[in-house]
C-alpha cells in the first residue's frame, strides 16, 4: 500500500534547523544512511538508543510503503582515538592489548552488536558495508579530491585542505561553526603534525611499521580516515546525493561536517537532503561515562545484574521507554522511568489482547478514523513517537470501555482499530507482545513472589536460616533475589 501518497512526513533537518516536508529524490524510494558502530568494544547503550531511533524511522517509512534502501556501516578500521587524527586506531589498540588479530576484535564485536540488536527486535539494514571492504572506493575518492585541489600529500599521508575548501564552500554549515571560530579554538600541536593547518583532517594515513591494518595506495601503505569511509560507502550505495543521513548528535562535528566537505570537494554536491541526529542517553541525570562508573551496558540492563536498577527489564519495555521520548530529546534512563514504562507497556498489551474478543455493535461511540489519522499525524510530525503512544493509550482506554459495555464499536471500525494498533505497535514501534503468550513466565513470576512472601515471613519471625535457604536455593537454580528499599525483586539468569 502506498500510504506515503496520503501521509506527508515532516523531518527536522539538522542542516537547516527546521522541520521540512519530506520529498524523496525519487518518488516512492528512500535512501538512508546511518553511521554504524566502531567494533572495538561492546555496543554502548547510548548507541543502541541512536540505532533504535533510526530503526523506528526505517520501520515507519516502510510502513508507509516506501521502498527503503537503508545502509548502516561497520567501522572496522581507521577510527583513531581522538578527533585530531592522532592516537592509535581503536581496533588495532584493542588487538594489541588482547594480543589477538585486529580482525578477531572486529568479528567478536560485530557479532556482539548483531546479537544485541536482534534481542531488541531491530530490522536488519538493507546493506551493512565495512570500511575494510571499501578501500578501493576510498582511494578513488581521495584521488578525486586531490585532483580537484582540496587535498594534499605530506610524507605518505593525505589531508583535506579545509582552508582551501572554505574559500569556495562553507565549512561548518551543519554544526553552525565557521572557520574563523575553529581557528581561534584549535590549539596548535607543537608543530608535530604534517598538516598545513590544524583544522585539516586526514583522508589517508601512512601506517607506522608496527601497524598491522594497512593497504597499498598511491601515497603509502596505510589506512583511510574515518570520515572518508562513510562518504565512500554512502555514495556507493545511495548515489552522490541521497535522502536521509542519520547518526548520533556527537557525530555532527567533525564527522558529518567532514562527510559534507568531502562530497562537495569530490563531486561538487552536498550529499544529503535531510540530516537527522538522535540525542544523548543519560543515566540518572548524568552523562554515561566509563571513567566515572556511571554506565550500564545493554546486557546488564536486560539481565538486571547491575547496581542502578531494581530488576531486569525486557527488550520491549526498554524499546517502549525509548519511544516515549522524541529521538531529538535527551533521554534520561532511570529505574522509575523504566518501571513506569513497564506498567504502560503491560497496560497497552492487555488492551491489544482484548481486541480479538470484543463484541461489536451496529454503530461506534467513538471516531476510529479520526483517531487513526491522529496516530499518523504524530508520526508524520518528525516521528513523534511519544504523541503516538499517547494516542495508543487513548485507544486502550476505549477498548477497555467497549469490553465493559460503556462504549460500542462496529465491526468495520473494530477491524480498522485492530489493523492500526497492530501496525503501529508491532511494525512501527517494533514491540513484541511477550505478556500474554508467555504465561509460563507469568506463572514463574507468581511462584517466585510466593517464595519472596514466605521469606519475608521467615525474616519477620527471625527465622534467618529459612530466609537464607530460600534465597540461596533460588540462586542455585539461577533466580537472584534483590532486596531494595521498595521490597524484594528478582531476576532470572
Ligand atoms: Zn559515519
Amino acid at each position: 500500500m502506498q500510504l506515503y501518497k496520503e501521509q506527508q512526513i515532516k523531518i527536522y533537518n539538522s542542516l537547516t534547523g527546521k522541520k521540512e516536508t519530506f520529498k524523496p529524490i525519487e518518488e516512492g524510494y528512500v535512501g538512508m544512511y546511518v553511521c554504524g558502530p566502531t567494533v572495538y568494544s561492546n555496543v554502548h547503550l547510548g548507541n543502541v538508543r541512536t540505532f533504535m531511533s533510526f530503526d523506528m524511522v526505517f520501520r515507519y517509512l516502510k510502513h508507509l510503503g516506501y521502498k527503503v534502501r537503508y545502509v548502516r556501516n561497520i567501522t572496522d578500521a581507521g577510527h583513531l582515538e581522538n578527533d585530531a587524527d592522532t592516537g592509535e586506531d581503536k581496533i588495532t589498540k584493542k588487538a594489541r592489548l588482547e594480543q589477538i588479530e585486529p580482525m578477531e576484535v572486529v568479528q567478536q564485536y560485530t557479532v556482539d552488536f548483531h546479537n544485541i540488536l536482534n534481542t531488541f527486535n531491530f530490522l536488519p539494514p538493507s546493506i551493512e558495508p565495512t570500511a575494510t571492504g571499501h578501500i578501493i572506493e576510498q582511494i578513488e575518492l581521495i584521488s578525486k579530491i586531490i585532483e580537484n585541489g582540496f587535498a594534499y600529500e605530506v610524507n605518505g599521508s593525505v589531508y583535506f585542505d579545509v582552508h582551501k575548501f572554505n574559500e569556495t564552500n562553507q565549512y561548518g554549515e551543519l554544526s553552525k561553526r565557521n572557520l574563523e571560530d575553529l581557528i581561534h579554538n584549535t590549539r596548535e600541536l607543537d608543530g608535530q603534525s604534517d598538516k598545513k593547518n590544524p583544522q585539516d583532517f586526514a583522508l589517508w594515513k601512512k601506517a607506522e611499521p608496527q601497524h598491522i591494518m594497512r593497504w597499498p595506495s598511491p601515497w603509502s601503505d596505510g589506512f583511510p580516515g574515518w570520515h572518508l569511509e562513510c562518504t565512500a560507502m554512502s555514495t556507493k550505495y545511495l548515489g552522490d546525493q541521497f535522502d536521509i543521513h542519520g547518526g548520533g548528535m556527537d557525530l555532527k562535528f567533525p564527522h558529518h561536517e567532514c562527510e559534507i566537505a568531502q562530497n562537495q570537494a569530490a563531486k561538487g554536491k552536498s550529499p544529503v537532503n535531510y540530516w537527522m541526529h538522535a540525542n544523548m542517553l543519560q543515566l540518572n541525570g548524568q552523562r554515561m561515562s566509563k571513567s566515572t562508573g556511571n554506565t550500564v551496558n545493554p546486557s546488564e540492563l536486560l539481565s538486571g545484574n547491575n547496581k542502578f536498577f531494581s530488576k531486569a527489564y525486557s527488550p520491549s519495555v526498554i524499546r517502549f521507554f525509548v519511544a516515549q521520548s522524541s529521538y531529538r530529546s535527551v533521554l534520561d534512563l532511570t529505574d522509575e522511568g523504566l518501571l513506569a514504562s513497564e506498567k504502560g507497556f503491560n497496560r497497552l498489551m492487555e488492551a491489544v489482547g482484548l481486541l480479538d474478543g470484543l463484541k461489536t455493535s451496529e454503530t461506534s461511540t467513538f471516531d476510529v478514523f479520526a483517531w487513526k489519522q491522529k496516530c499518523y499525524d504524530a508520526m508524520n510530525d518528525d516521528f513523534n513517537s511519544p504523541i503516538l503512544i499517547a494516542h495508543l493509550f487513548e485507544a486502550a482506554k476505549n477498548i477497555n470501555q467497549v469490553k465493559e459495555g460503556k462504549e460500542h464499536i462496529s465491526e468495520a471500525d473494530l477491524q480498522t482499530l485492530k489493523d492500526t494498533i497492530n501496525g503501529f505497535v508491532f511494525d512501527v514501534l517494533g514491540l513484541v507482545n511477550n505478556t500474554n503468550n508467555n504465561s509460563g513466565t507469568d506463572k514463574l513470576a507468581g511462584a517466585v513472589d510466593v517464595l519472596i512472601k514466605l521469606r519475608q515471613e521467615a525474616r519477620a519471625n527471625k527465622d534467618f536460616a529459612l530466609s537464607d535457604k530460600i534465597r540461596d536455593e533460588l540462586a542455585e537454580i539461577g533466580i537472584q533475589l534483590k532486596d531494595g528499599k521498595d521490597g524484594t525483586t528478582f531476576s532470572v539468569n
